[in-house]
């Protein structure tokens, strides 16, 4: 199995199994709901453990939450830890709906506060880290291997910003004094404050795996400055740290805009609702996760219509197509779900479907069963209904529709929805 490596620029082979192959993936800041590009780490640490595990590895994923943080001040002045742990609900509740299950632990940073000021002690101790006014900096000066993640040399990275107490520009911040305005704070040996974003994550993957493990994963957005720093900061305590680094492509929404009856609303939740959690896993699937991927109405219907032909497969005849190592040589080489996507749309074999659909949460892609006429009668009037703007006949007729046992879901192929049998 090889993984692409930011760090070494080149596919590294993974250890045989069992491993273990422990993997710690950036999580959301939590203020507000989360916006769909948060699911794609999600979804790709979840699917590349369910992977991992069907391969035989003793898999583990630790996704982490930044629950204090100027984004969180800012949106809730007063009130900060209510709105986070508002936020951190509605962040497993929005990724658990999109039914690939949850990462093995969701830690967050205030409940890391002992480790993260034991983790800074050591840095100041060692003398990689300062303290100026309350604050304490990690000093870049001495990190000689500092810029390896993101090649870059120290004199052309971006700085920080500068409060005039830093001994060098691309200095960064461990520890924060508390500001006015902030409403929470810890003590530590150099007084009230919160720890800056970066240390909270070589803590927290400590913690959870120790000073080394194997994969680190996030966003592409994150290698600079988050990562860097994050890898310097354990390094000077003498640490390997990850020794993969896997940094997934951007979701962007550059395409057309979104027509308001299939919704507008490009967060996790709103994505779930419009649209199906099928259809929002098919469209992470279907790009590879170190390329870009654009969320818009046209590969939302693409998505859509690629898990209409293998529900179609389903309500035909199995028959003896498939080759199990042709699945597995797509997603061994760098995890290639596309490429594993195309070699799905070969198969014919129910059996070998309903496995590897298992693997991507989409099993019920095999729950194919078609409802009884009435219930689509139904449905079509219940489209018709909303189509006129009668909202409340929509809804009783979704109640009764449901009162059935069925679930009826918009879609954008006609005829314009899809019942689905309630579990
Ligand atoms: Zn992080």
């Amino acid at each position: 199995m090889k993984l692409y490596s930011t760090l070494t620029r080149r596919l590294e082979e993974l250890p045989p199994p069992p491993g273990p192959i422990r993997m710690y993936f950036c999580g959301p800041t939590v203020y507000q709901r989360a916006h769909i590009g948060n699911a794609r780490p999600f979804a790709l640490g979840m699917l590349l453990r369910a992977w991992l595990r069907e391969r035989g590895y003793d898999a583990t994923l630790v996704h982490n939450i930044t629950d204090v943080n100027d984004k969180i001040y800012d949106a809730a002045p007063g009130a900060s830890a209510e709105l986070a742990a508002r936020a951190t609900a509605w962040y497993i509740e929005d990724t658990g709906d999109l039914g690939l299950g949850l990462p093995d632990a969701l830690p967050k940073a205030t409940d890391a506060i002992p480790s993260i000021v034991s983790f800074i002690e050591k840095l100041v101790a060692g003398g990689h880290a300062y303290e100026a006014g309350g604050d304490v900096y990690f000093s870049v000066a001495g990190a000689r291997e500092y810029g390896q993640l993101s090649r870059q040399r120290v004199e052309q990275m971006e700085p920080e910003e500068d409060n005039g107490l830093k001994r060098a520009p691309q200095d960064f911040a461990l520890w924060k004094a508390t500001k006015p305005g902030e409403d929470t704070s810890w003590d530590s040996p150099w007084g009230l404050g919160r720890p800056g974003w970066h240390i909270e994550c070589s803590a927290m993957a400590e913690d959870a795996f120790g000073p080394v493990f194997e994969i680190h994963g996030g966003g592409l957005d994150l290698v600079f400055p988050h990562h860097e720093n994050e890898l310097a900061q354990s390094r000077a305590l003498g640490h390997d740290f990850a020794r993969i680094w896997m940094h997934n492509g951007m979701l962007t929404l550059g395409g057309e805009k979104m027509s308001k009856s299939r919704g507008n609303d490009m967060t996790i939740r709103g994505v779930v609702d419009d649209w199906g959690r099928e259809v929002a896993l098919m469209l992470l699937l279907s790009g590879h996760w170190r390329k870009p991927l654009d969320f818009n109405l046209g590969t939302l219907e693409q998505a859509a219509a690629q898990l209409e032909t293998f529900r179609n497969v389903f309500r035909s005849p199995s028959e003896p197509v498939g080759d199990w190592a042709d699945f597995e040589a797509a997603l061994e080489d760098d995890f290639n779900t596309p490429e594993a996507l195309a070699v799905l749309h070969g198969w014919r074999a129910h059996e070998l479907l309903r496995r590897a659909f298992a693997i991507f949460g989409l099993e019920s892609l095999a729950d194919a069963e078609e409802a009884p006429p009435e219930l689509a009668a139904l449905a079509e009037q219940r489209r018709d209904a909303r189509e006129a703007k009668d909202f409340a006949e929509a809804d009783r007729l979704r109640e009764q529709i449901e009162a059935a046992g069925w679930e009826v879901r918009d879609v954008a192929e006609a005829p314009g929805f899809r019942l689905v049998r309630r579990s």
